[in-house]
């Protein structure tokens, strides 16, 4: 038991829960892409709003914040006022873990393999411009959910290492791009004219990356990420590269 800085116990209790077993197969799978203004945008075309709690909560949390400053040190005011902020920031922590629980598992029961790309998230965090934002994503929690929730339920989370060009193929033809600045949000391949949504594009291309892997082996490097399923499958195939 632990007493969190709002003054709200914590409990944890460990049981073991036979009661999560694996989901019958399913014959669907999907790619999944991160992002700001939509937290997850699958290979089916599916964008799932960011929540940005953060956001919404963002002014209440530093009007909290600043009144805490002006306390003194050792009050019962400051006392007051910092519980105020550890409240605020709790609320904050509940309703996105929650909106990220119902997404994750909804994306891990109706797919057998879900595809992500492997976000070097502390990387993008130093860039202060960037940082508030991707903190408010909690794209770390989001492939931490779907890791442990494919693992209870028997499905393959592939992660693709980030360095794989999502963005710059053409998911139709294979056309790969020179380059492709972060505000083109739609763009046409120029060698077989389909018509793209960056992100949509960029899970299919995911998508496709996974059925390699899951298909033949690892054939593209990657992180070395896989769920025991996954593990299994690639030894009996070709040799995976070693990790990095
Ligand atoms: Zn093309």
């Amino acid at each position: 038991m632990r007493l969190e800085p709002s003054g709200r116990w914590h409990i944890s209790i460990l049981v073991d829960d036979d009661t999560v077993k694996p989901l019958p197969q399913s014959e669907k799978s999907v790619g999944v892409d991160v992002g700001i203004a939509y937290l997850a945008i699958t290979s089916d075309g599916e964008k799932a709003e960011n929540p940005r709690h953060l956001t919404k909560h963002y002014k209440r949390l530093r009007r909290a914040q600043k009144a805490l400053s002006r306390k003194m040190k050792g009050s019962r005011n400051r006392e007051k006022a910092r519980r105020k902020v550890a409240k605020i920031h709790e609320k904050i922590k509940d309703s996105r873990s929650d909106y990220l629980h119902k997404l994750t598992t909804r994306l891990v029961r109706e797919n057998q393999t879900v595809v992500v790309e492997d976000l070097s998230v502390k990387g993008m965090v130093r860039n202060p411009k960037l940082a508030k934002h991707i903190s408010d994503c909690a794209w770390g929690e989001f492939v931490n959910q779907l890791d442990y929730k494919c693992q209870w339920y028997g499905r393959t989370l592939v992660k693709v290492d980030k360095w794989f060009p999502s963005s710059k193929l053409c998911s139709s033809c294979g056309h790969k791009a020179d380059s492709m600045a972060l505000d083109v949000r739609e763009w046409t391949c120029p060698k077989c004219g389909a018509d793209h949504d960056r992100d949509i594009n960029a899970a299919r291309n995911l998508l496709a990356v996974g059925h390699t892997v899951t298909a033949c082996g690892a054939s593209v490097r990657l992180e070395g990420h896989c769920s025991r399923e996954q593990l299994r499958k690639t030894r009996k195939g070709k040799k995976q590269e070693p990790k990095s």
